[in-house]
């Protein structure tokens, strides 16, 4: 296909690091310039690939953290033991090295700051990811919808954007944090580590007759749990949006559109060597952009 016939999210560019900073101990936020990116909405997110010397290919997809800004795309990457391209992007990505980017990826798990409805946040772990990009979106525009963020983590440590989402529920109004645990509670904390159940969405979350636009992003498991308890208590499922970060059971509902078109080779070998060098054909079908996407 002649690369003049393809959409400009469709095709690949080559993005550097021009800024990195750690979130938690196994968490980095990549800060990229991308020459002639098209723009994003909140909640979008991108595709990145890596190749190695061999040819071999490994592709993951990955939220956009921050509203658009130009040709920066910041994108938060959890480091997944023993994964292929995580701990590439999060211990060896360096300022100034290029990876192959495309994108903007998602028309439906978007907020724009035009929407009115009260908004809920549910966030289990990584999928702060693109829910974060709500919360500086709705800033970066003045907007004044309501906000609520329930942000499920193990441990305190394990918090993302910890300093700037204290300073956002206390500056920004009409924006309200409550974090779960599940593993370990900060000190003088009131309950147990527990697992986000019913009642604390219910009482951290709006009321269904609100209408609210209710957005849940993380793990498969947690996303599931999470969208059944909304509707339990009410909440339209249209108007529930939700995004699976993974992993999943079977290639069938992969959630990594992993692209392995050399499978015998080391996968590893291709987190090691990206290419300067974008090539043409994407390997699957992004949904709309910006402007295309969904009202
Ligand atoms: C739409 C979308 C947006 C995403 N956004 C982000 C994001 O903003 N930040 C981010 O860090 N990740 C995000 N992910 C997940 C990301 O695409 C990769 O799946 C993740 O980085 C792991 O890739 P890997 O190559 O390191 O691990 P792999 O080599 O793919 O997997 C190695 C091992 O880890 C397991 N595994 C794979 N993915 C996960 C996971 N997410 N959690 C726990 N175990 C896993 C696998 O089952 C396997 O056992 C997103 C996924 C999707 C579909």
């Amino acid at each position: 296909m002649a690369r003049t016939a393809l959409p400009g999210r469709l095709t690949w560019r080559v993005a550097r690091l021009i800024e990195a900073r750690d979130e938690t101990p196994t968490a980095r936020t990549l800060v990229l310039d991308v020459p002639g990116w098209p723009g994003h909405l909140a909640g979008q997110h991108v595709d990145v690939r890596l190749t190695a010397d061999d040819g071999y290919t490994a592709q993951r997809s990955y939220s956009i953290a921050a509203p658009a800004d130009g040709d920066r795309v910041e994108l938060t990457v959890q480091r997944v033991p023993d994964g292929e391209v995580s701990p590439y992007l999060t211990e060896v990505f360096s300022k100034g090295d290029p990876v192959e980017m495309r994108g903007p990826v998602g028309g439906w798990f978007v907020w724009r700051p035009a929407d009115t409805a009260p908004v809920l946040l549910v966030a289990g772990g990584s999928g702060i990811v693109p829910l974060m990009a709500m919360v500086r979106a709705r800033r970066a525009a003045g907007s004044r919808v309501p906000f609520r963020l329930i942000y499920s983590v193990r441990t305190p440590s394990d918090v993302y954007y910890a300093d700037e989402l204290r300073r956002r529920a206390r500056d920004d109004g009409g924006l309200d944090v409550t974090y779960a645990y599940t593993r370990a509670v900060p000190e003088g904390w009131r309950e147990p580590p527990r697992r986000l159940g019913v009642a604390a969405v219910n009482t951290a979350g709006w009321p269904p007759d609100l209408e609210p636009a209710c957005f849940v992003c993380g793990p498969t498991g947690f996303v599931e749990a999470v969208a059944d308890i909304l509707v339990a208590l009410g909440h339209d499922p249209r108007r529930v949006r939700t995004e699976r970060f993974g992993p999943t059971a079977g290639p069938a509902e992969s959630p990594t559109a992993s692209t392995a078109e050399s499978p015998e080779a080391n996968p590893a070998s291709a987190a090691k060597r990206p290419t300067a060098s974008p090539t043409e054909g994407p390997t699957a079908e992004p949904a709309p952009g910006p402007k295309e996407a969904r009202p």
